[in-house]
């Protein structure tokens, strides 16, 4: 499997927030992605194969519940990208810098916005 945004993005965002993903590919050419560490505020619910990552970016309650807290961690401003709330965008306000993620919803934008910039938990500079 490639580098990137092949990933599913909530595996992109485990990643960036310290998760060991780790693949399993099924028979039929899906891919699902597990947590390999099984820290216990990395996963969620266990499945089949392993653990399953938390649904990072999702837009439903499980969703929101692994996202939302994400905004403070990495001191986000949200909100929507135009009037007709087509898009949303992630915002880092930083001292030199701006770095910014948009999406579908608050949460997918929110969870691009960690998965590209934030790693460790922390906000990569430069
Ligand atoms: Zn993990």
């Amino acid at each position: 499997m490639s580098e990137g945004k092949q990933r599913p993005l909530n595996a992109r965002c485990a990643l960036a927030l310290g998760c060991s993903v780790v693949y399993a590919t099924h028979a039929d050419g899906t891919v699902a992605a597990f947590c390999g560490c099984a820290h216990p505020t990395h996963a969620g619910v266990a499945g089949a194969n392993g653990v399953w990552l938390l649904p990072y970016g999702e837009d439903s309650p499980a969703g929101w519940a692994c996202t939302g807290p994400l905004i403070e961690r990495f001191g986000l401003t949200v909100g929507p990208g135009n009037e007709e709330r087509t898009f949303w965008v992630a915002r880092d306000w930083g001292q030199d810098d701006d770095t910014f993620a948009t999406g579908a919803t608050a949460g997918d934008a929110i969870a691009k916005w960690a998965a590209e910039f934030g790693v460790g938990g922390e906000v990569r500079r430069g």
